[in-house]
């Protein structure tokens, strides 16, 4: 059983064919759209890269039970989920900690006072 911890093992999944067909099988079956913004009524489809400017959006295909602890999951397409970098962030909690905090603060606040 393959395992997924360390980032060597991750880079070379996600390297690897077997990822990247099941990647691109995902993103058909997403329709290329982003199924967060989806829920949320928006459509976020890939950008198409134009010359001379940065791709405004990128789609990221998400492991939605991360493969670290699913290392079964990793290659399962029902685990798979378009999401823009947007929505992949927030779901890997580099901008969402920061978020929630602050919320979370001002919620106790209001409850205090
Ligand atoms: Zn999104």
């Amino acid at each position: 059983m393959p395992e997924y911890i360390t980032k060597e093992q991750k880079r070379k999944f996600y390297r690897s064919r077997a990822w990247e067909e099941l990647r691109l099988e995902a993103l058909k079956r997403d329709n290329y759209e982003c199924q967060h913004c989806k829920a949320e009524g928006i459509v976020t489809v890939d950008s198409i890269k134009q010359e001379g400017k940065r791709k405004e959006t990128v789609l990221n295909v998400d492991h939605k039970y991360p493969i670290e602890d699913y290392p079964k999951l990793a290659l399962v397409l029902d685990n798979l989920q378009t999401l823009c970098i947007n929505h992949h962030n927030i779901k890997e909690g580099r901008t969402f900690d920061k978020i929630g905090k602050s919320k979370k603060k001002r919620i106790w606040d209001d409850e205090w006072w």
